[in-house]
């Protein structure tokens, strides 16, 4: 199966000039949404994690379900303001300005083996910011994987972190 096939593109969002990869058609269709895990927990359950972090807010509509599939448990790496309790945040740079990561304290053991799950990587800087925030927190992370990815931005050049992903456009 073509995942490419489910993937519809929208040109001109959230702004002009950006070409959004909206992975909802694929979400919406069961036996795309069924491949798409299959394929997605071979690539992920090789790297042996304990946990798997999802980046808000796709990316929990990736990790979530998978961890359920390999029988992991699921936290949320979300933006500011969103986690009650005690929360450890990690501050990054963006091109304009700067923003914030935040996960729970406790939320993940030191030197649990932990794998990044987003739905598209880009530029890699949110998936970096991840995987500082979870570092910070003593994890050790061995992996990030999405369904898409935007080869021509070379995210992936950009990062220490091993990816893979289901879907590339160049
Ligand atoms: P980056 O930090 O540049 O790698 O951007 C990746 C993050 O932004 C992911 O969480 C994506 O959900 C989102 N994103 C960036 N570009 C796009 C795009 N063209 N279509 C859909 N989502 C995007």
């Amino acid at each position: 199966m073509n995942l490419k096939d489910h993937i519809r593109e929208v040109p001109d969002f959230p702004k002009p000039g950006i070409l959004f990869y909206d992975i909802s058609t694929l979400l919406a269709h069961p036996d795309a949404w069924q491949v798409a895990m299959g394929r997605i927990a071979k690539a992920v359950a090789p790297r042996a994690p304990d946990v798997l972090a999802g980046i808000e807010s796709r990316g929990f509509l990736v990790a979530a379900p998978l961890a359920l599939k390999l029988g992991l448990g699921f936290v949320m790496v979300r933006k500011k303001g969103k986690l009650p309790g005690k929360t450890v945040r990690h501050e990054y740079a963006l091109e304009y300005g700067t923003d914030t990561v935040e996960i729970q304290e406790g939320a993940i053991e030191p030197g649990q083996r932990v794998v990044i799950l987003d739905d598209l990587l880009a530029t890699g800087g949110t998936l970096n910011a991840a995987a500082d925030l979870l570092t910070k927190v003593g994890a050790n992370v061995v992996g990030a994987a999405c369904l898409i990815e935007l080869t021509f931005l070379k995210g992936r050049e950009r990062t220490a972190i091993p990816v893979d992903s289901l879907i590339a456009y160049d």
